[in-house]
């Protein structure tokens, strides 16, 4: 056993998500991301004395869906509470949050690890705020601020600490991407940053039975997945390593720095907060009464986990298929929509798995856009079935089912592809073959079983690959039969 096993690391995360409003949440302004900057801007988001702010309820009921959607229990009231920070992308000088009173809280989710065990991480909040703007640092000397981001409306979602590996920590955070993106509140991209994870870590002694947690550090700027993994193992590591060193982890803000594949520590002054949370004078308490919570329950799609284990009652797919084709509800529809085409489900299961996710990745695309409308490859998949093209004649259709958006049926007319079922056409082609390579034959009859492959390959061949391979398999078993002696 290494020293580093006799520890046990604890760790938390705090997701923000960006959500898909048309409008910024306490004014109209857009929330459009790449517009012009300091373009979409009014008093109320940059924070001028004097003006109200106002709710938009969108955002409201986007909070309530995840909530319902994380288990949470929904406080039919919350409060909006201002978080005093002085800081260059900040023009108010605070930031509206929600603090003591937040609309949902005591949720969870379950998590799947590789080796099949289940764990579930709880939720200690989802609360909703604004966001502040942009500092640009990578404009020669100066500092350029874009405020345009002020009041784009987000979700913080606080777990509890939970994990203990960057394995679970990974697999909580691919969770509340899968929800949001269920739900459609949030794109969930966490390179452009609409998905952002900050992490709280801390390691204690794994064996001495101690409840009590370490002192923790918070990580942050980890803008990928694999960033969030390798920041959390980076940390546990460095923790580690100054306690059996006789040191004393001090509480800090680290900034992950992914090209050094290492963490900074912030300047003090920019983590020395104070925040003086209070309630924000301006905004009335949220009220969800029931006809409106009824009306937003009811708008809940089926969640990934319902829809996993539908696809394992309904079309018998192994548990992996399940998993990989519910990924994302996109994904999953396409698959369904396949199914509408043909019955042979694991074939479908399979293409999807196969072929469409080899290409999607292949072409750095979602499968929104994806050029094989899932009808063409329900045909595709019947063609296989109906036994009028091979699988192997089956992959080159696909591939030109991309280049041209013509149908199999079409293509496979056009190329005549169809294959060769005719056992009297088939024995005619062994025929030439055997008469031709009397050695391998002899080769064959001796014993050298491995020869049977090489006229597998030669009859496809002077077929161009449109013999029926289970008949050409059978009848050369049948030709060799008969001359042995
Ligand atoms: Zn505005």
């Amino acid at each position: 056993m290494s020293f580093h096993e006799a520890f046990e690391a604890v760790i938390g995360l705090e997701v923000h998500a960006q959500l898909l409003t048309d409008t910024k949440i306490f004014c109209g302004c857009s929330t459009k991301f790449g517009n012009k900057p300091n373009s979409n801007v009014c008093p109320i988001c940059l924070g001028h004395p004097g003006v109200l702010p106002v709710l938009n309820k969108k955002v409201v009921e986007f909070a309530v869906l995840m909530g319902i959607a994380t288990k949470s229990k929904i406080n039919r009231t919350s409060l909006f509470a201002r978080k005093n920070y002085f800081y260059p992308d900040l023009p108010k000088g605070y930031q509206i949050s929600q603090f003591e009173k937040p609309i949902c809280e005591f949720g969870f989710v379950e998590i799947e690890k590789k080796d099949g065990t289940k764990k579930t991480i709880g939720i200690t909040r989802i609360h909703m705020e604004e966001d502040a703007g942009k500092s640009i640092h990578d404009r020669g000397e100066t500092t350029s601020i874009d405020v345009n981001r002020c009041g784009v409306p987000l979700l913080e979602i606080v777990s509890e600490p939970d994990m203990r590996t960057a394995e679970e920590a990974f697999l909580y955070l691919a969770k509340i991407k899968q929800l949001v993106q269920y739900l459609e509140i949030c794109d969930g991209n966490m390179e452009e940053g609409s998905l952002r994870c900050d992490a709280n870590i801390s390691v204690r002694p794994d064996k001495s039975g101690q409840k009590a947690f370490g002192t923790k550090v918070e990580i942050k700027n980890m803008n990928s997945f694999k960033n969030v993994e390798r920041a959390i193992n980076y940390e546990i590591k460095r923790q580690i390593d100054v306690i059996e060193d006789g040191g004393k982890i001090i509480q800090q803000t680290l900034l992950w720095d992914a090209d050094a594949n290492e963490a900074h520590a912030m300047r003090s002054k920019e983590e020395a907060h104070d925040y003086r949370y209070f309630p924000d004078p301006d905004l009335v308490p949220v009220e969800i009464h029931s006809d409106w919570f009824d009306e937003i329950k009811a708008k809940v799609p089926e969640l990934p986990d319902a829809k996993e284990a539908r696809f394992l009652s309904q079309y018998h797919l192994p548990a992996y298929d399940a998993e990989v084709l519910t990924q994302s509800k996109e994904l999953a529809n396409y698959f369904e929509r396949v199914t509408g085409i043909t019955n042979d489900y694991k074939a479908a299961s399979n293409w999807v798995m196969g072929e469409v996710l080899k290409t999607l990745n292949e072409q750095k695309i979602s499968i929104a856009d994806f050029q094989i409308v899932p009808q063409s490859l329900g045909g595709l998949i019947t063609l296989i079935q109906q036994g009028t093209i091979s699988g192997k004649i089956a992959k080159d259709v696909f591939a030109e089912m991309l280049a041209t958006k013509k149908t199999a049926e079409e293509i496979v007319k056009e190329k005549n592809l169809v294959q060769i079922s005719d056992t009297a056409e088939i024995e005619n082609v062994i025929r030439q073959i055997f008469d031709t390579n009397e050695n391998q034959v002899k080769e064959y009859l001796d014993g050298k079983e491995k020869v049977f492959g090489f006229f597998v390959g030669q009859t496809m061949k002077a077929t161009k690959g449109k013999a029926n391979p289970k008949m050409v398999n059978d009848l050369l078993k049948k030709k060799f039969d008969s001359l042995k002696p």
